[in-house]
């Protein structure tokens, strides 16, 4: 660090990791296992508008995603990936000293964006059972920040139960971060906008729409909350969104037989590798998103872990006390996925 850093938060976000010392079988981050759309490539085409700055409102790619979703194009806001849809949201609605809530095992960007922002958390257990506890949420002050389905567990809240929360304290916002809906789209709390002004919806084309390297992600709520995160866009990065995103997304938007086909392959394995495990002696999580939560016979997540990757197959391993009997492995091709499940067989022994 230099003697300049003035950053008081913690420590930054750490992504899965992305060695370069020799190919590995790539089952850390989540990311699609199949490549994009062809109506992507096709949308790039020519590229002699870049030199002109892109439309700071994204207007044509947020109207075509309130076409798909049936809302206006004034509840829709398009970020560069949802990480940027959530500082903002961090930015628009908390201030320093205040508290924000979530649960001990989530997507760990929601305690960085709390330490940078300077705000207090208080943070509530899941279930033993790994579920989220909503009557405990409801004794607590403070916005709410809900992956659903969950990360690392994959485990889904019913909307009926976040409409409980929504409805508990209206003068709270709930911002739920639908990152894997697609997975298991009847589980989306898009319907409940049409109820609850404190809902924001967060969702991303990094993982089912095979986006990851284009960074879009996306806010939905009432018009009255995107303004304000508007306000907030235009005050630190007005430009979001390049040229070549707002084309690529509008095309991704447009392919849903694609998006159904990917969708259906990845669970279709994702059900297989479960039940493979599962029958090796593993304790499998009920996954609704493109990822398992599982924990070997032994009970040591980091020893499977270090073992799978002397054996070129990268897995996500969380050191806290109650992931670290667990991994999270993104469901890959099928020939990936036999790769690992031989591999478990022979660890299990
Ligand atoms: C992957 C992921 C994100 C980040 O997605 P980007 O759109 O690539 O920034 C956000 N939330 C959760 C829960 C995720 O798993």
């Amino acid at each position: 660090m230099s003697s300049f850093y003035r950053v008081a938060g913690g420590r930054p976000y750490v992504p899965g990791e992305q060695p370069q010392d020799k190919q590995y079988c790539k089952l850390n981050t989540n990311e699609c296992p199949y490549p994009p759309s062809p109506l992507v490539a096709q949308a790039i085409g020519d590229c002699s508008d870049l030199r002109l700055y892109p439309d700071p409102t994204s207007l044509n790619l947020r109207a075509a995603m309130a076409t798909a979703y049936g809302l206006s194009p004034k509840q829709v806001f398009a970020g560069g990936g949802s990480d940027e849809v959530l500082a903002y949201c961090f930015m628009a609605f908390c201030r320093a000293g205040d508290t924000v809530v979530f649960p001990d095992i989530t997507y760990g960007f929601y305690q960085v964006y709390a330490d940078l922002f300077g705000l207090q958390t208080q943070i509530v257990p899941l279930h033993d059972d790994f579920t989220v506890p909503t009557d405990a949420l409801m004794q607590t002050e403070g916005h709410i920040f809900l992956a659903n389905p969950n990360a690392p567990t994959g485990l889904v809240l019913p909307p009926a139960d976040i409409a409980k929360l929504l409805e508990h304290n209206p003068h709270r916002l709930v911002i739920v971060d639908e990152a894997y809906i697609d997975f298991l789209t009847e589980n989306t709390c898009i319907p409940l906008l049409k109820r609850y002004e404190n809902l924001i919806v967060v969702q991303t084309f990094s993982k089912s729409r095979a986006l990851a390297g284009m960074r879009l992600g996306f806010g939905f709520a009432s018009s009255d909350i995107i303004e304000d995160i508007e306000k907030v866009q235009f005050s630190f990065n007005p430009y979001n969104i390049d040229r070549l995103s707002q084309r690529v997304g509008i095309a991704a938007i447009q392919d849903t037989a694609y998006l159904a086909q990917t969708v259906a392959k990845v669970t279709a394995t994702r059900e297989r590798v479960t039940s493979a495990l599962r029958a090796l002696g593993f304790e499998v999580l009920t996954s609704a998103a493109n990822f398992v939560f599982a924990a070997p016979p032994h009970r040591d997540g980091g020893r499977f872990y270090t073992y799978l990757k002397d054996n070129g197959v990268l897995v996500r391993h969380f050191a806290t006390a109650r992931c670290a009997p667990f991994v999270r492995i993104t469901i890959g091709r099928d020939d990936d996925m036999d790769t690992l499940l031989a591999l478990a067989a022979k660890e299990g022994k």
